[in-house]
């Protein structure tokens, strides 16, 4: 048996996962995997909502959910913690289950509040993404929420999609087929080509944030990003610009042509409520 432990990679928003033997799992990773299990009965997770903006109109275009745990003891557990052991356990299936539900009952909410329809982003850890029923899971819980496929995304990392790239072309055209987007999260962090990605039924790629990060400061990474923006555009795909917190990188982009974005600079993740008076204030812009 194995335990996942993870550091932050040096100077990247990006994490790596160390294997390691169970006996070396700290006492508190072994007491966060017990409150862990219990979490999802006890309603100790929420879903924030992070705005998607385009520049070009103003308006946002979508909310991507992310999870939050709040701990009765130890407060809010950032994601990048608990995700991992939610993995590594298999805890992420019910908990994935539980946020694909309600964000996709958050957006039908919204559009029937009569706010102007957008997308709602869900993130699919790996394995979320190779269990067998995935798409049946999909369609049932649209069916059950009401809210129609094109209005939600999902989301898998490119290191995720590349992994196996048959079997992500068959899951994706499986989701394609039943009208919902599909994104490729943290773009540019997989080592992969956009020819080889190229071959799966894409809607949206986000580039990852170690590069806007690096996008007014190192005259490479802006030829990159550059010629990211002008491929995705050539091969009919949206380009989002992910963890946009400086004005720079907003002119930068904006050069380039990348019209959606999301970042600090426009909205940190925000609350349900946060997220509905958001989406309220700008119905009347
Ligand atoms: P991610 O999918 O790449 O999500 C974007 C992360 O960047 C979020 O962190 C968001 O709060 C943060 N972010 C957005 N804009 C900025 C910015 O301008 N500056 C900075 N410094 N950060 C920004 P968060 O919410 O802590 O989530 C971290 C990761 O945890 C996510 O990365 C995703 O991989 C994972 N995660 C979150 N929720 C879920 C979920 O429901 N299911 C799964 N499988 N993974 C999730
Ligand atoms: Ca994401
Ligand atoms: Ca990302
Ligand atoms: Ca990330």
């Amino acid at each position: 048996d194995s335990a996942l432990y993870y550091a932050k990679d040096q100077g990247r928003n990006n994490y790596q996962y160390y294997t390691t033997t169970l006996s070396t799992k700290t006492p508190e990773l072994l007491n966060l995997e017990k409150s862990l299990r219990c979490a999802l009965e006890r309603g100790e997770f929420t879903v924030y909502y992070q705005p998607q903006v385009n520049i070009a109109t103003g308006q946002i275009t979508g909310m991507e959910a992310l999870l939050r745990w709040q701990h009765p003891e130890m407060g809010l557990v950032a994601p990048n913690t608990f995700i991992p052991l939610a993995e590594e356990t298999g805890l992420i299936i019910p908990i994935g289950e539980w946020v694909l539900r309600t964000a996709c009952i958050q957006n039908r909410a919204w559009q029937q509040a009569g706010l102007p329809p957008i997308i709602i982003a869900v993130n699919l850890s790996p394995k979320q993404f190779r269990q067998p029923k995935l798409a049946e899971i999909v369609a049932k819980i649209l069916q059950e929420t009401g809210l129609e496929p094109q209005f939600l995304e999902l989301e898998i990392t490119e290191t995720t999609a590349i992994e196996d790239l048959e079997f992500t072309r068959t899951v994706l055209l499986d989701l394609e087929k039943m009208g919902v987007h599909l994104a490729i999260d943290d773009f540019g962090t997989g080592h992969s080509s956009l020819s080889r990605l190229q071959l799966l039924p894409l809607h949206n790629l986000k580039i990852d944030r170690s590069f806007i990060k690096e996008l007014t400061t190192d005259v490479k990474v802006a030829h990159i990003v550059t010629a990211i923006v002008s491929l995705a555009r050539t091969l009919g795909l949206k380009l989002t610009a992910e963890g946009v917190e400086k004005q720079e990188e907003l002119d930068f982009l904006k050069s380039i042509h990348c019209e959606d974005m999301q970042g600090y600079l426009f909205h940190k993740p925000l609350s349900a409520d946060k997220a509905t008076e958001t989406l309220q204030s700008q119905r009347f812009k």
